[in-house]
């Protein structure tokens, strides 16, 4: 099991639980128990924080530890620098709480009504992603060198490398396959970089005692609550990211302040932290933090650009995807081939993981999701309520 323990992000309030047992379906852990008719119960010790019951409960019994109390105090306490940074998954779903078709990128509207809604500087993750494709990437090359025996990388982790930024999989991994760690990159996930960046460099450029700020982070994900609190976050002495709200918490706080939101004017993010190549626009898809590292990976160790990725389902489950990517190394005059898998729903890995312990798999570079499609359908999105009219 994991050895640490957080607050229980998730909840069923058994006043409104029907007994419908739905929620049971779409937990990938098996973490929920109750027979149809009864009163369902989490057991936290299995519980990823992931948010599916949350958002599939026709009835609304299931919620989330509530940041917005604490976050509200902030805003309000003069001696606070308040600064949030929004998850590029956000933008796209934030406009159907007020009225707007899913998929409208509302990103400036966000950023107008995060101003308004008093935050002292109003950042975009996309720089963070940026980081952990750059992070993820390296690490790769590294792992691929020492894996071909080339001096100087015996350090490096084991092959394949799995992805890091999904907080529900980091957990069960650590929960269900401990012996796995070691495949897992090192690298923070854009959330956590960013905080780190903001509590250190952000607060030097401007100007900003570090124990003032207050980093805030609005996520498509529950599972990022969970995250925050993890005691490694903290290496500049100071919490990375004090408090995540998500895509529903913000579009409340709009609410709540009275604030316009179809009719504001466009704004952009504050730049100091800011630009970004745009890459990172994919990792709230399914595939997309596979494939931009992919590419800083290719790009590095060939000097040229990857075209396109062919991907094939396999086991027939699309869940699980793989392709084959053929790199030319410069440094070492031969082509190597990657073979890449992406995964989403945690239910669909554990003949991947058992194949690695086993020796017998043939992946280099694994992606794993827990949600399905990807972080644009996490937990922390809004609730669809037509599916259940
Ligand atoms: S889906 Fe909701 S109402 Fe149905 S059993 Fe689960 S918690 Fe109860
Ligand atoms: S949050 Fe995720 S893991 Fe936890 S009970 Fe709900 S569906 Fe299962
Ligand atoms: S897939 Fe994305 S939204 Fe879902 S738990 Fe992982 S990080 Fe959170």
């Amino acid at each position: 099991m994991s050895t640490f323990t957080s607050r229980d992000i998730i909840h069923v309030d058994p006043s409104i639980c029907k007994g419908c047992d739905h929620c049971t379906s779409v937990c990938p852990t098996r973490a929920i128990h109750g027979t149809i008719g009864e009163k369902h119960r989490i057991d936290h010790r299995k519980c990823v924080n992931c948010g599916q019951c949350l958002i599939n409960c026709p009835f609304g019994a299931i919620s989330d530890l509530s940041a917005l109390d604490t976050l509200v105090q902030a805003l309000n306490d003069p001696n606070k620098y308040v600064v949030i940074q929004v998850a590029p998954a956000v933008r796209v779903a934030l406009g159907e709480e007020f009225g707007m078709q899913p998929g409208t990128n509302v990103k400036g509207k966000m950023f107008a009504a995060l101003r308004q809604l008093g935050f002292d500087q109003v950042y975009d993750t996309e720089f963070a992603a940026d980081l952990t494709i750059m992070e993820e990437g390296t690490e790769l090359i590294h792992r691929i060198y020492n894996y071909a025996g080339v001096a100087g990388f015996e350090e490096s982790g084991p092959l394949p490398q799995f992805t890091s930024c999904c907080p529900a999989w980091i957990k069960y991994a650590e929960d269900r396959y401990p012996h796995i760690l070691p495949h897992i990159s090192s690298a923070k996930s854009p959330q956590q970089m960013f905080g780190a960046i903001a509590k250190t460099y952000a607060a030097q450029k401007l100007d900003v005692d570090p124990a003032k700020m207050y980093s805030v982070s609005v996520m498509p994900c529950t599972a990022k609550k969970y995250e925050c609190d993890r005691p490694e976050f903290i290496a500049s002495g100071y919490k990375d990211v004090d408090v995540v709200i998500t895509t529903r918490e913000l579009a409340n706080l709009i609410k709540q302040q009275g604030i316009d939101f179809r009719n504001l004017n466009d704004e952009e993010a504050d730049r100091l932290i800011g630009s970004s190549t745009g890459a990172a626009t994919i990792f709230g898809v399914t595939g997309g933090v596979m494939e931009a590292a992919l590419r800083t990976a290719y790009e590095l160790l060939s000097g040229k650009t990857l075209g396109k990725i062919e991907f094939k389902k396999v086991r027939g489950l699309k869940p699980i995807r793989e392709a084959t990517v053929e790199i030319p190394v410069k440094d070492l005059g031969v082509t190597v081939p990657v073979n890449v898998c992406i995964v989403h729903g945690l239910k669909h890995v554990n003949g991947i993981i058992e194949d690695v312990l086993a020796g017998r798999s043939k992946y280099h570079f694994i992606e794993v999701m827990n949600c399905p499609g990807g972080c644009i359908n996490g937990g922390g999105q809004p609730i669809r309520h037509e599916m259940y009219a």
